[in-house]
């Protein structure tokens, strides 16, 4: 049975996921933005929280980590997972993982992803059997984070990594960024058909505060521009006909941060 996934919106625009285990009981949360919304998530469902899997150090995905632990009987606590590049900087880890490790949680395998760029450590949680992928400030529905502490090409190789992953993956990011993401995508790929149908459903489900995350990774391949800098039709609006995938990405990623 695939993991049982909840979408939990936290503070102004964040979400925080839920993934459960109906056969285990296991239960994981990725990223800690607030504890309340996800611990009356958790007691809506009688689920006890077993993981906690930390995506980045920054403070909207684990300030709330400490009141959430507060709460967990003192024989069973939640298992902490992050980046070991970043150990220096999350809070206490009781497993540090890099790319290429895996562990638990129920019956499903989690595969970790280094997708550094918005910041350097930051990881993917990957369930391929769930068909569940967890990018938070990565690949983000329609866009990808900014550059904060890695380059253009890091980013480049992160989402091209996710990319190969298949199509019917669920990819759950981190914000609720889609609607001005959407606009931006319009402006550097105007004529795309899946692009223009994308956008007037993200109007249509914000008109109606439905959240627009999660999203399929083909529909990102489809319409997210910086999944699409090798496309020739991006290359000749941005008046770079010839030029490589990442120096397109980089002119992309420039000028979405002036958006
Ligand atoms: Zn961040
Ligand atoms: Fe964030």
């Amino acid at each position: 049975m695939p993991l049982e996934l909840v979408t939990v919106p936290c503070l102004e625009d964040n979400y925080a996921f839920l993934i459960h285990d109906a056969q285990s009981g296991d239960t994981a949360v990725i990223d800690v933005p607030e504890a309340a919304p996800i611990k009356a998530a958790l007691t809506e469902r009688g689920w006890t929280l077993t993981h906690v899997l930390l995506t980045h150090h920054h403070w909207d995905h684990v300030d709330g980590l400490a009141d959430l632990l507060a709460d967990q009987p003192a024989d069973h606590p939640a298992k902490v997972i992050g980046a070991a590049a970043d150990a220096q900087r999350l809070p206490p880890l009781d497993q540090e993982v890099a790319e290429g490790d895996s562990f638990t949680v129920g019956g499903d395998t989690i595969e970790v992803i280094d997708v550094s760029g918005h910041t350097v450590g930051h990881i993917a949680f990957h369930a391929p059997a769930s068909k569940l992928l967890f990018t938070a400030d990565s690949l983000m529905a329609l866009g990808c984070g900014r550059l904060f502490e890695g380059t253009p090409a890091q980013m480049h190789e992160s989402l091209t990594k996710l990319a190969a992953l298949p199509g019917d993956t669920t990819v759950c990011s981190g914000h609720e960024y889609t609607t001005t993401n959407a606009k931006f995508a319009l402006t550097v790929d105007p004529d795309n058909r899946a692009l223009i149908s994308r956008s007037k459903d993200i109007a249509d489900k914000r008109a109606s505060k439905m959240p627009t995350v999660p999203s399929m990774l083909q529909l990102e391949m489809d319409t997210n521009p910086f999944l699409r800098a090798s496309d020739p039709a991006i290359a000749s609006t941005l008046d770079m006909t010839g030029a490589t995938p990442l120096d397109v990405f980089t002119e992309i990623r420039a000028r979405r941060d002036r958006f």
